[in-house]
């Protein structure tokens, strides 16, 4: 990162802020777990899943070593058979994909909304065919999907509702919360989310008993109890030093949100008008803004401007999933999404995350307006 004298850096990310008040305590614990060697599976992994089963409102949560995981294994543990189909919006991050085909079922892709930049439940009703089983909607930007909308599909058609609530901890919507609006959801917990690791781990919440037992198994080798292998499994569990790190944070998780929405709110009153620029539709209920995304007709030309002033920035994403080489085999054209393709072209991720600056704020804010104001 280049600062420039006189002018304020901004890092894209900046995690030390937040973790700076919780170190001694976690070193404190890790030192703990060395002398009780409860490495795997032990009381400090169930201790966080209860936590945050009821953070989320639901039964269960079973920790897994990834957000992917969560996905994968939970798609599988719903009930998802070979060749199935599972609708998933064009704008996301290719996780969301990659759970599908490793699950064994095949991704079908639908357009979202300009309300939201989440799976529109008129594509995805369009899209849902006598193959598929699944809506998997994603939270996107840590803005929650129209539910309430796709709730009448996934009932007329027989659907199982499974969030990607991987970028979405703590979001609501009419009255529901990310993790508990559908049958099951998965979260992520790598270390940049808004309640994030030290490293990789994830989560897959539900209330279905069945579910979260059938999970628990694939995470461990299939073991529903010692040696007793009633499927192939992996080895997919929730690291214990990470089950420590996020059982210190997440009691700070809805101040985090907050500090995120106050940093939203100070990019929309400066940033509204200017130039070319589109600020994120402020869908409705309560985003967590995981990231704030403008649009441009040129993203990376203003990225190249404010990187010049010490201002990072990041792309998310730049290409649609439908278009990279991993998913060419799916078939699908450039124009066939045409809501998610320009999303790509123009988006650029200010920085945002709990502990940012207001001095911090006003330098994104000012370098944005310098940019178009020539
Ligand atoms: C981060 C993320 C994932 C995957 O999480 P990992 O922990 O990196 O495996 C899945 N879906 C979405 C939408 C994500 O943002």
């Amino acid at each position: 990162m280049q600062k420039t004298a006189g002018q304020t850096a901004v890092p894209f990310l900046d995690l030390g802020p937040a973790h700076a008040p919780l170190k001694e305590a976690v070193l404190e614990e890790i030192a703990e777990l060395l002398d009780s060697g409860a490495f795997t599976n032990g009381p400090a992994v169930a201790r966080f899943e209860d936590a945050f089963a009821a953070y989320c409102g639901v039964d269960h949560c079973v920790g897994v070593a990834s957000g992917l995981d969560a996905l994968r294994l939970g798609l599988l543990a719903i009930g998802l058979e070979p060749g199935d189909e599972v609708v998933v919006p064009a704008a996301t991050f290719v996780a969301t994909l990659e759970a599908v085909t490793q699950a064994g079922g095949v991704p079908v892709v639908a357009d979202v909304s300009e309300s939201d930049y989440c799976l529109d439940a008129a594509a995805a009703a369009a899209a849902a065919g006598s193959r598929t089983r699944v809506l998997m909607p994603v939270h996107l930007y840590g803005q929650m999907a129209d539910m309430r909308a796709l709730a009448p599909l996934a009932e007329q058609r027989g659907l199982a509702v499974f969030e990607d609530a991987c970028q979405a901890h703590g979001a609501q919507r009419d009255g529901l919360r990310a993790g508990s609006a559908g049958e099951a959801a998965a979260f992520s917990f790598y270390p940049g989310k808004n309640l994030g690791a030290a490293g990789d781990a994830g989560g897959f919440v539900t209330s279905d008993g069945d579910a979260a037992s059938r999970v628990r198994a694939l995470r461990e080798h299939g073991q529903t109890a010692k040696y007793v292998h009633a499927h192939e499994g992996w080895t997919a569990r929730l690291d214990t030093i990470q089950a420590l790190v996020l059982s210190h944070k997440l009691p700070l998780l809805d101040g985090w949100n907050d500090e995120r929405r106050v940093a939203a709110a100070f990019y929309e009153d400066g940033l509204d008008g200017v130039g070319d620029l589109r600020l994120p539709p402020v869908g409705a209920g309560s985003p967590v803004w995981h990231l704030y995304v403008v649009r441009t007709a040129d993203p990376a030309a203003l990225a190249l401007f404010l990187r010049e002033r010490g201002i990072g920035t990041g792309r998310h994403y730049p290409e649609p999933v439908h278009l990279t080489d991993a998913y060419a085999h799916l078939g699908y054209r450039r124009g066939d999404f045409p809501v998610a393709e320009a999303l790509s072209s123009e988006c650029l991720s200010l920085p945002i995350f709990p502990g940012i600056a207001e001095a911090q704020l006003a330098a994104v804010v000012d370098g944005v307006r310098s940019y178009f104001d020539g």
